[in-house]
């Protein structure tokens, strides 16, 4: 769990912090820092945006929480570090996880010397939602 590997060294856990861990443990929805800084301040009306974003830069320095990069125009985060990949919807920018093991690698000749230790794929579509939208 998120919360007992960050109580140890390093990382003093604020009562600000603990409720941004709190709100990510277990979270599937992939938050932007704006999502997250809305949801906490709802609990914390002291808790700024600034505390958001340093604590997860903090999170993502010690393996915490995964950056995701799929929608250009938001950082999202993931407090699932296990392997897995992504599928984002185009037009709501919905994030969903994807676990299979595609089982795919780089032919050896195109390594470069590369040891190659993993891989995320993002996938992008159209979510059930906006594809009903789209047709009433
Ligand atoms: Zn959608
Ligand atoms: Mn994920």
């Amino acid at each position: 769990m998120l919360i007992d590997r960050h109580g140890g060294t390093g990382f003093k856990l604020t009562p600000q912090r603990l409720a941004i861990l709190e709100y990510l443990d277990g979270n599937t929805s992939h938050p932007a820092a704006e999502d997250i800084y809305r949801e906490v301040k709802k609990r914390f009306r002291t808790m700024s945006f600034a505390t958001v974003y340093n604590t997860l830069e903090v999170l993502k320095r010690h393996g915490g929480v995964l950056e995701l990069t799929i929608d250009p125009e938001r950082k999202h985060y993931d407090p699932n570090t296990a392997p897995h990949h992504h599928l984002i919807c185009l037009k709501c920018k919905k994030i969903v996880d994807v676990h299979t093991d595609f089982k795919i690698n780089i032919p050896a000749d195109q390594r470069q010397g590369f040891k190659v230790t993993g891989n995320h794929i993002e996938f992008y579509g159209i979510c059930p939602e906006c594809i009903k939208e789209r047709r009433s």
